[in-house]
C-alpha cells in the first residue's frame, strides 16, 4: 500500500494532461507535462504512480534545455515512480517533466473507471469517469498524490465524436481531428485553480442534460441516457439551494464558474469533485414518490457534497491524518444550513438519535480509532471511510459549538476558510483560527477530543444533606469492561447541566468533581451536546421519569432522547449501577409522548430489548411486543392521519409509528388488506410515506404468497419502489422466503453491494432469519458460486454474528472460523465475537429482571405452545 511520501525540496505548480479514452477497448493513454519547483538541490525525482505503463519521460529546464535523465524506476509495492537524473538540478530552479503513459480502464469503482447501468443485454451503453480519492489520482496518471501539494490543471480529453466530456472546469475548445481510428473531438478544459489531486474529475460517455440559470453559475444534472434526465430537477434545484445557502452561510462566494452533477451508475457513494459532483443514480434521480427517509438521505448527501465545494475543495488538509477536518465540518455545515431552512430535513435534533448515536456506538468498540493521526497509525485510508471520520468529526465540533455559540463558531468557520482560502490546513489550525475568535484556548478543550478515541460515561453519587452531586468519568466500552490501560485518558468533559430553566456550565477536567445542583430537578448534557454518556442513580431516573410524565417542559426532545440512549447503552453493557428494569421502567412514561425523535428512540431500544431476549424466551418478545402496543398506543392514534402537505420529517414520523404498532392485531390487518389492494393495481391507494411498513408489516405476518407477490415486482418497480422492497422482504419469517433472499443476496450482479446491506439486515431480527442464514453461510455452500469467497461474505457474516446472544452462538462461530484464514478481517470478526459474549453477559445478568418486570406489568404470559412473536 502507497503512503504520502515526503517531496523534500520538490513543489508542483501546474500539471498540463492529456488523455486519450478508447471506451471500446476499454484503455487509455496519455501525457502529463508537470512544471515544478525546485527548493533544494536534487539528482532524482519520486512521483505517485500505480498501475501505469510509462514509456517514456523527459526533463527540461526553465529555458528548455533538456536534463537527461539516466533511469527511472517503477516501483509497485510502494506505488512510487523515481526519476534519476544525470546531473544535479541546483536549488530553486524550475523543470517540466513530461511523461507518457497507458492504462486499462478500471472495472470497479475507483480511478478511471467504466459502469454501464444494470442490465441483461450486452449493448448498454458503457461511461467512463474517475473517483480520484483517496489515492486513486495515481492510477491515472503519474502525479505527487498528496493533499497537502496543490497545483493548477489544464485537462484535455480526447475520444469518439458521438460522446459527451465533463471536466472540473468548463470547455475552452472543442475541435475535430482525423486519427487512424476516425474522427476524434478534442476538447480542453480551462484551467483550475489551484487544488488538490484527488479533486481532479472527468467523465465521458453518453449523457442527456438538464440545466438551471436560478444560481449565479450554470448548474446542471447529467445522467447515462438511459435515465430519465427530467428525474434529476429535484437534484439540481437541491444543488442550487445549497449553493445558494452555503455563499450565505460561509460568507463566501463559490469559486467556480460551473457546477455539474453527474449520476454515475453503481456508486456507492458521492464524490465532491470541485464543480464535477458525482452521485449514485438513486440520489440524484430521487423523486416525489421515494419515502421521505429516501429523500431525507439525498439531501443530505447532495449538500454533503456541496459543503465540501468550500470545505475541503477550497481548503484541504495537509495530510490524510486530518481528513475527519473535512468530513465533520461539512456535516456540521450542512445540519446548520438544513436548520435554517423551514422544510429542512436534517436538523441537530435529528442528528442526536442519527448521527450522534451512530458515532456513540462506533467509538465505543475497541477497534475505534482516534480522528486525528490515524495514518501514521495503523489504519489504511479506506477505514477512514467511516462513522469516526464523519460522524463523531461531526459530534465532537457540535459541542464545541455548543460551547462556544453557534454563530461564534460560525465566525470562526468564515475566518477559516478566508485566511486559508487555496491552501492547506491541519486540526491545529483550526483551533487556532477558532481561539482568535472566541478568545478562549480552544485546542486546550479539543485535543484529548481529537487525538485519542473513545470517550467516557460519567456516574454520579447525590449528596442530599449537602445539595452536591459527585461526578467521576470512566472510559465507556460497548463489551463493559476496559482495562487499566484503556482507563487512563482524562477528557476534558464540559458538563452542562439543566435544572429548572437555566443550564449551569460546569468543567470536568480530572477524574472527578462535586458540584452544587439543586436535588429537586437536573439533567445533565443539555441538549445532548456532549460527547459522553450519563450513568444515573435509578432514584434520579425515576425522578427525572416522572417530570417526563407529568410534563416534559423542563426538558427538551434531545434531553429525553438522551436520557433513554444512555441508560440503554449502559444497562446492555451491564453498568453495574443499572438493570433493564430500570430501563424499562424509564420508558413506561413515554405514553404522551409526541416527538419523532424521541419515538425512535424509544422504538429502537425496545427492537434491541426484543432482538437480544429472542433466543432465550420467545414468550418475552411479546410480551415485549404488547408493552409496546400499550406504549404508543395515544401516539399511533394521533399520527395514523397521513395529510398531503406533511413536511418530510412529519412523513417519517408517521411512517415510524405505523411500522411499529407492538402486537396491534387491527392495524396489522389493515395493512395487510391495503397491500392486498396494492398488489391487484391499486397502487394509488398506498402513500409512497407508509409504504415500506405496509411492505414491512405484510412481510412479517405474511405467507409465501405476499412475499412471491412484493418479489414479482422487483424487475418492474421504479427506484424508489425498488428500495421500499427491498428493505421488507427480510422481515418475513418464512424459511423458503428466507432462503429466496439468500439466492437473492448471492446471486452475482443481482443486487448492488448497498441492496444486499439493506435486504439481509431485517432477516436478523427474527429467530427463524438468523438460524438459516446462519446455517447456508456456514455450510459453505456458497464455495460453488464463481466470486464469492470468505472474505467477500465477511459482511453478510458480521450481520448474523451481529444478532448472536448465546454462548453456544459464540462456541459456534469460533469453531467455524478456528480453520478458516480471517487474516484479512481478523480485527473485526474479533470484536464481534468479543461483543457476543458481552451480549450474553447481559442476557445472564438482567434476563429474569426483565421477565419479571413484564410479569409484574401484566405483560408477560407463559405460553403452551410457545408462538413467537417480534417486535
Ligand atoms: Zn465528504
Amino acid at each position: 500500500m502507497g503512503g504520502e511520501s515526503i517531496f523534500a525540496g520538490i513543489r508542483p505548480t501546474h500539471y498540463g494532461l492529456r488523455i486519450e479514452t478508447n471506451l471500446e477497448d476499454g484503455v487509455f493513454e496519455g501525457t502529463v507535462a508537470i512544471d515544478v519547483e525546485v527548493k533544494e538541490s536534487i539528482t532524482s525525482i519520486s512521483l505517485d504512480a500505480r498501475e501505469l505503463e510509462i514509456p517514456s519521460i523527459t526533463v527540461y529546464d526553465e529555458t528548455g534545455k533538456l536534463c537527461p535523465v539516466s533511469n527511472f524506476e517503477i516501483d509497485n509495492a510502494r506505488e512510487t515512480l523515481k526519476i534519476l537524473l544525470e546531473e544535479p538540478v541546483p536549488a530553486n530552479s524550475k523543470l517540466r517533466l513530461c511523461l507518457l503513459f497507458a492504462a486499462s480502464l478500471k472495472r470497479s469503482e475507483g480511478g478511471f473507471y467504466i459502469t454501464s447501468m444494470p442490465s441483461d443485454s450486452s449493448d448498454s451503453k458503457v461511461i467512463a469517469s474517475t473517483i480520484m480519492e483517496a489515492r486513486n489520482a495515481r492510477m491515472v496518471f503519474p502525479c505527487f498524490d498528496n493533499p497537502g501539494l496543490k497545483a493548477t490543471f489544464s485537462v484535455t480529453l480526447v475520444g469518439e465524436e458521438r460522446l459527451t466530456f465533463l471536466g472540473n472546469m468548463p470547455v475552452k475548445s472543442d475541435t475535430e481531428i482525423w486519427t487512424k481510428a476516425g474522427a476524434r473531438r478534442v476538447i480542453e478544459f480551462e484551467k483550475t485553480p489551484v487544488m488538490s489531486t484527488y479533486l481532479v474529475a472527468f467523465a465521458v460517455g453518453e449523457f442527456n442534460m438538464i440545466e438551471t440559470n436560478s444560481f449565479r453559475v450554470p448548474v446542471r444534472a447529467y445522467a447515462p441516457i438511459e435515465y430519465e434526465i427530467e428525474n434529476c430537477r429535484f437534484a439540481l434545484g437541491l444543488a442550487c439551494k445549497a449553493l445558494e445557502i452555503f455563499e450565505a452561510t460561509l460568507n463566501i462566494q463559490y469559486p467556480l464558474p460551473k457546477l455539474d452533477l453527474l449520476a454515475i451508475p453503481g456508486a456507492t457513494a458521492g464524490m465532491e469533485n470541485w464543480g464535477l459532483v458525482t452521485l449514485p443514480p438513486a440520489i440524484q434521480c430521487i423523486s416525489h414518490d421515494d419515502s421521505a427517509s429516501e429523500r431525507a438521505f439525498a439531501i443530505n448527501l447532495i449538500f454533503h457534497e456541496i459543503a465540501h465545494q468550500w470545505i475541503g475543495n477550497l481548503v484541504t488538509m495537509k495530510s490524510w491524518d486530518n481528513f475527519w477536518i473535512k468530513e465533520g465540518l461539512s456535516d456540521w455545515a450542512v445540519i446548520y444550513a438544513c436548520n435554517q431552512m423551514s422544510e429542512g430535513s436534517e436538523s441537530w435534533q435529528n442528528f442526536v438519535v442519527d448521527g450522534y448515536q451512530t458515532a456513540l456506538i462506533m467509538d465505543s468498540k475497541r477497534l475505534s480509532h482516534p480522528l486525528e493521526g490515524s495514518i501514521s497509525g495503523s489504519k489504511s485510508i479506506d477505514e477512514l471511510f467511516d462513522d469516526i471520520t464523519y460522524k463523531k468529526g461531526c459530534a465532537v465540533l457540535r459541542m464545541l459549538s455548543a460551547h462556544l455559540g453557534e454563530e461564534v463558531f460560525l465566525r470562526g468557520l468564515r475566518q477559516y476558510l478566508k485566511q486559508y482560502a487555496y491552501q492547506n490546513t491541519d486540526t491545529e489550525d483550526l483551533w487556532k483560527v477558532l481561539t482568535e475568535v472566541c478568545g478562549s484556548d480552544v485546542g486546550a478543550i479539543m485535543g484529548i477530543w481529537t487525538k485519542e478515541a473513545g470517550y467516557p460515561f460519567i456516574s454520579l453519587t447525590e449528596d442530599e444533606s449537602s445539595g452536591t452531586i459527585s461526578v467521576t468519568q470512566n472510559r465507556f466500552l460497548l463489551t463493559g469492561y476496559s482495562t487499566m490501560g484503556e482507563n487512563e485518558i482524562l477528557f476534558p468533559i464540559l458538563l452542562k447541566i439543566r435544572h429548572g430553566g437555566v443550564t449551569l456550565e460546569e468543567e470536568l477536567v480530572g477524574i472527578n468533581k462535586t458540584i452544587k445542583v439543586p436535588s429537586e430537578f437536573y439533567k445533565i448534557n443539555a441538549d445532548q451536546t456532549g460527547f459522553y454518556r450519563v450513568a444515573y442513580p435509578p432514584d434520579r431516573l425515576l425522578k427525572l421519569g416522572e417530570s417526563i410524565s407529568t410534563g416534559k417542559e423542563l426538558l427538551s426532545a434531545e434531553d429525553r432522547a438522551g436520557i433513554i440512549s444512555d441508560t440503554a447503552a449502559l444497562v446492555f453493557s451491564c453498568c453495574p449501577f443499572l438493570k433493564a428494569s430500570d430501563l424499562l421502567r424509564l420508558l413506561q412514561n413515554f405514553e404522551n409522548e409526541t416527538s419523532y425523535i424521541v419515538w425512535k428512540m424509544i422504538l429502537s431500544t425496545l427492537r434491541e430489548l426484543s432482538q437480544y431476549l429472542a433466543s432465550e424466551d420467545c414468550d418475552a418478545t411479546v410480551a415485549i411486543a404488547r408493552f409496546q402496543k400499550q406504549l404508543v398506543k395515544k401516539c399511533l392514534d394521533t399520527v395514523l392521519n397521513l395529510a398531503e402537505n406533511d413536511n418530510i420529517n412529519e412523513q417519517r414520523f408517521k411512517a415510524l409509528m405505523f411500522g411499529n404498532p407492538g402486537n396491534d392485531d387491527n392495524l396489522i390487518e389493515s395493512a395487510c388488506s391495503l397491500f392486498d389492494r396494492f398488489i391487484q393495481g391499486d397502487t394509488n391507494n398506498i402513500s409512497p410515506t407508509i409504504r415500506r411498513e405496509i411492505f414491512k408489516l405484510t412481510m412479517k405476518k405474511g405467507d409465501s404468497d405476499a412475499y412471491n407477490q412484493l418479489t414479482n415486482r422487483l424487475k418492474k418497480a421504479n427506484t424508489a419502489e425498488r428500495n421500499d422492497i427491498l428493505a421488507s422482504l427480510g422481515y418475513s419469517e418464512n424459511i423458503s422466503c428466507i432462503k429466496k433472499n439468500m439466492q437473492l443476496a448471492m446471486s452475482p450482479g443481482l443486487l448492488s453491494e448497498p441492496e444486499i446491506g439493506v435486504l439481509m439486515r431485517p432477516v436478523v431480527t427474527h429467530e427463524n432469519g438468523r438460524g438459516v442464514l446462519w446455517a447456508i453461510l456456514k455450510s459453505e455452500a456458497w464455495k460453488e458460486i464463481p466470486g464469492l469467497s470468505l472474505q467477500k461474505l465477511f459482511p453478510l457474516f458480521q450481520i448474523v454474528l451481529d444478532s448472536f446472544t448465546t454462548i453456544e452462538q459464540y462456541e459456534d462461530a469460533k469453531d467455524f472460523f478456528g480453520d478458516k484464514d480471517t487474516s484479512e478481517f481478523d480485527a473485526a470478526l474479533n470484536q464481534s465475537l468479543d461483543l457476543i459474549l458481552a451480549r450474553f453477559r447481559w442476557v445472564e445478568r438482567d434476563r429474569e429482571d426483565v421477565l419479571d418486570w413484564l410479569k409484574r406489568n401484566g405483560y408477560y404470559h407463559q405460553s403452551q405452545n410457545g408462538v413467537t412473536g417480534s417486535v
